[in-house]
């Protein structure tokens, strides 16, 4: 095998050697399969190509300075992905299931978990989809689990950095009791054209309110938001945003550190008085707001007056990250060992 630049990763796809399967027929799923193939055979028909019966997950898996490693939270991604199935008419996949899918096929790609000292991780990404044959609007009666893996470089190559955000009326991601909040390829089809938007215009990522009422916070592309004022961590309540384990993980940390954690709806005009704020999800911890724009008010909400990440992101993003490599001790049993 050619040496991987571990230095350098991206966030990009790599082949690995194996990819562990499932598959739910007759009502009941089978074993989970060891697989070195990395394409899938499907029927024309299957329910996930047309009408979008998909869902997914992601999480990490971390190698530490002591060698050991570690997968953060992979029974709350079972239970979103139940919760997920739940709303997309989709068999769920027991708990114990999924976590034994997740180790098993971090375990036979063990040589691709970067080191360490790279500030790399392993990234794991489970899918479900619909593979029964139907062309009425039924849910499949047969799926398949899958979960691959792809050794992902650090979010921040040039170190822990603010990014300016621009907010989008023009396209919604999710509509109020919509699939928002459950983690659907389709979310993501129906974000594509804001994320351009916000691309073209120079932002790094679009910002979302409310599709009902465009009053109120929602989400940064496909990260939760959250502000901080006051010793408080505000983070917005919404029947269309995804629920983040990365900010629930953070709303813990924030509480042990004393800091006072409100989750209700937040309107736009409250930007104007954080005095930090972040996007946050498994691919960066937290990303630091430096501005969110609004161009159709003529407005900018600066948050970062000096253009650097705030004391309080910076500390819950090296608590939560030292947790994840085993750096610190993991006082919430989050982090799960690999045997
Ligand atoms: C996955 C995702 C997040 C982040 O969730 P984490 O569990 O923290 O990775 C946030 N918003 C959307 C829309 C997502 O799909």
């Amino acid at each position: 095998m050619k040496e991987i630049d571990w230095a350098n990763l991206s966030f990009g796809y790599m082949k690995t050697d194996y990819n562990v399967r499932c598959y739910y027929r007759d009502g009941a799923w089978g074993e989970l399969e060891l697989c070195s193939e990395e394409t899938l055979n499907i029927h024309m028909a299957a329910t996930c190509l047309h009408y979008g019966q998909e869902a997914f997950e992601g999480l990490k898996a971390y190698r530490g300075k002591d060698g050991k490693i570690r997968i953060f939270r992979p029974e709350a991604n079972a239970e979103r992905l139940q919760s997920t199935c739940d709303g997309i008419l989709m068999p769920e996949l027991p708990t114990e299931m999924f976590v034994a899918a997740i180790k098993k096929v971090v375990k036979a790609n063990e040589r691709f978990i970067p080191p360490y000292e790279s500030g790399a991780a392993l990234y794991i990404r489970p899918l479900l989809i619909g593979t029964g044959a139907q062309v009425g609007v039924h849910p499949a009666d047969e799926y398949l689990f899958v979960v691959f893996v792809t050794p992902v470089g650090p979010y921040f190559k040039g170190g822990f950095s603010t990014n300016p955000y621009v907010i989008i009326r023009e396209f919604d991601r999710a509509a109020p009791y919509g699939t928002g909040r459950y983690k659907v390829g389709g979310n993501y089809a129906a974000s594509l054209r804001a994320n351009k938007k916000a691309h073209d215009l120079g932002y790094s990522c679009e910002f979302y309110l409310d599709a009902k009422e465009k009053k109120y916070i929602d989400e940064c592309g496909a990260a939760n938001f959250f502000g901080i004022k006051n010793n408080t961590y505000i983070t917005p309540k919404s029947s269309s945003i995804l629920p983040s384990i990365t900010n629930r993980s953070l709303m813990q940390l924030a509480e042990d550190l004393g800091i006072k954690v409100e989750c209700r709806p937040v309107p736009e005009e409250e930007l104007e008085t954080f005095e930090e704020a972040g996007a946050c999800g498994t691919a960066a911890v937290i990303s630091p707001i430096q501005r969110i724009d609004d161009l159709e008010n003529k407005k900018s909400y600066v948050i970062s007056k000096d253009g650097k990440p705030g004391p309080v992101c910076t500390k819950l993003y090296n608590k939560l990250r030292a947790i994840q490599y085993g750096d610190e001790p993991d006082t919430h049993n989050w982090v799960t060992i690999l045997d």
